[in-house]
């Protein structure tokens, strides 16, 4: 596989066989998504298993993110029926069962709810406003004509709404898994890094370790951008819920602004929602769609994801194959600089002088091997994306599976032995036995040499021509 973005595709009826996962792991697909908002916990649980069964016969290392639904709102109407309101006219939310042209939703809701403020429902495919307010209720008017469905998702842009972070349903999901099943869990509509460590709390206490993905979807989350990316070990664009949270013209600057400031600190960031949504129906991508996936390359996003397309669509191996190909023609025409690299030490600092190697001087270098036992030292060269493959060679399962979502990086799974050595010429003995490298390369190392653990506080690099 030539390229080295990486590609999440979310998992359900349209990819739940061995056969089609199979086929999309050969198209390009490195981990694989489970969302929670559809679908039972035993329905994920026993896809999780196939997938990494199938990731395991071939050898591939395959991330399974668990993304559980936050707090979200969906509206409940009469008996479950759509209604029609023509432009102008007034429906009203409430906390009591529904009656004609009403929408029930949680009480806190309509607590937060005043006169003025605009909400919408269906992905913002309608915006109300709030005209009136009294016990019973907020009254709203809409400025089209609209079909109000049942169960649809309900956003309150700016206003912040005194909700738990999880809900019963995301407990229920985690009680179900453990560490041989998932590497990362998604968290919606994070507001701070308060709920962060709700979910690290919950996660202790069902001795879960896997790795927690901020989903940036609100406004609140990007007032505590810095502390959010900070707090947590990855981060998603949640472009679907952003567009509408926030006025939608701002979508691509907040992309460009998240994606660089964890690429500043080496946290992957995934770029999420509608990449290729036509091919739900269709065969062939939208210009407009190639473009989207080829600048989410271009602004250096780790991963970009697949959602509706692989879970119901019709196309879901030509997507991955689509993003796949749009990444391996634009990644060689990128240009990454990175100035401002957060500094977190020695490791640091030997993984920019790696990268100079690479890419300012003369040396011809085919590859690059990172001993990682934690996945760090990979994730902080990943961010200068360099131009050629880095091979993160790890013993520890969980890395290895973690990496998968790290541009540029091929996670590679061995013994301990591998990593302890008497003399430098071990490391390269052992790389060699193992088949990592051969003769007439030329390699470049990272390696801790201080703790005779080749993968434990990188403090050394290696240019070595392999004989
Ligand atoms: P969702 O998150 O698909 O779980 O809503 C992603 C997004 O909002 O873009
Ligand atoms: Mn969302």
């Amino acid at each position: 596989m030539k390229k080295s973005t990486k590609i999440v595709a979310t998992l359900g009826p349209a990819t739940e066989t061995a056969e089609v996962m199979e086929a999309l792991i050969n198209a390009g697909m490195n981990v694989a998504r489970f969302n929670t908002k559809h679908g039972t916990p035993e329905w994920h649980l026993e896809r999780i298993h196939r997938v990494k069964d199938v990731a395991k016969k071939m050898g591939k290392s395959i991330g399974v993110l668990l993304d559980l639904q936050g707090p979200e709102i969906r509206i409940n109407t009469k008996d479950g029926v759509s209604f029609e309101l023509k432009a102008g006219e007034k429906a009203k939310f409430v906390s009591t069962p529904p009656g004609e042209k009403e929408m029930n939703i949680p009480a806190n809701v309509i607590e937060a709810l005043q006169i003025g403020d605009t909400v919408s429902t269906d992905d913002g495919a309608c915006e109300y406003k709030v005209v009136a307010k009294d016990e019973s209720g907020v009254t709203v008017e809409s400025p089209i004509d609209v079909t109000v469905k049942h169960r649809k998702t309900m956003n309150t842009p700016g206003i912040v709404i005194d909700m738990p972070s999880l809900i019963e349903n995301d407990l229920v999901q985690l009680d179900n898994m453990t560490d041989d099943d998932i590497d990362f869990v998604g968290l919606s509509f994070v507001r701070d890094t308060k709920d962060i460590a709700i979910l690290r709390a919950e996660m202790a206490k069902r001795g879960l370790h896997a790795d927690v993905v901020a989903k940036i979807e609100n406004q609140a989350a990007l007032d505590n951008l810095d502390e959010i990316i900070e707090a947590s070990d990855a981060v998603m664009v949640a472009r679907g819920d952003l567009a509408v949270e926030v006025p939608f013209e701002r979508l691509a600057y907040y992309q460009k602004m998240i994606i660089e400031k964890c690429r500043t600190v080496g946290k992957p960031v995934i770029t999420a929602t509608q990449m290729l949504k036509s091919m739900t129906t269709e065969p062939r991508p939208t210009r407009a769609e190639v473009s989207d996936v080829a600048n989410a390359i271009y602004d250096g996003t780790d991963a970009v994801m697949l959602s509706e397309e692989t879970t119901i669509g019709k196309y879901p191996v030509e997507c991955v194959e689509t993003q796949a190909k749009i990444a391996a023609y634009n990644e060689p025409l990128t240009e990454h600089s990175l100035w401002d690299w957060a500094d977190s030490g020695v490791t640091s600092a030997i993984t920019y002088a790696a990268f100079s190697l690479l890419d300012f001087s003369k040396e011809d270098i085919d590859m690059v091997v990172c001993f990682s036992a934690s996945g760090l030292t990979a994730r902080q060269l990943s961010r200068f994306r360099p131009d050629v493959k880095i091979k993160a060679v790890t013993y520890n399962k969980s890395a290895y599976n973690k990496l998968a979502l790290v541009y540029g990086v091929e996670p590679i799974l061995v013994d301990k032995e591998v990593f302890t050595y008497s003399s430098e010429n071990d490391i390269i003995d052992n790389l060699k036995k193992t088949k990592i490298v051969k003769a007439g390369q030329k390699v470049l190392i990272t390696v801790g040499l201080s703790e005779k653990l080749a993968g434990r506080k990188t403090d050394s690099l290696i240019l070595v021509d392999i004989k």
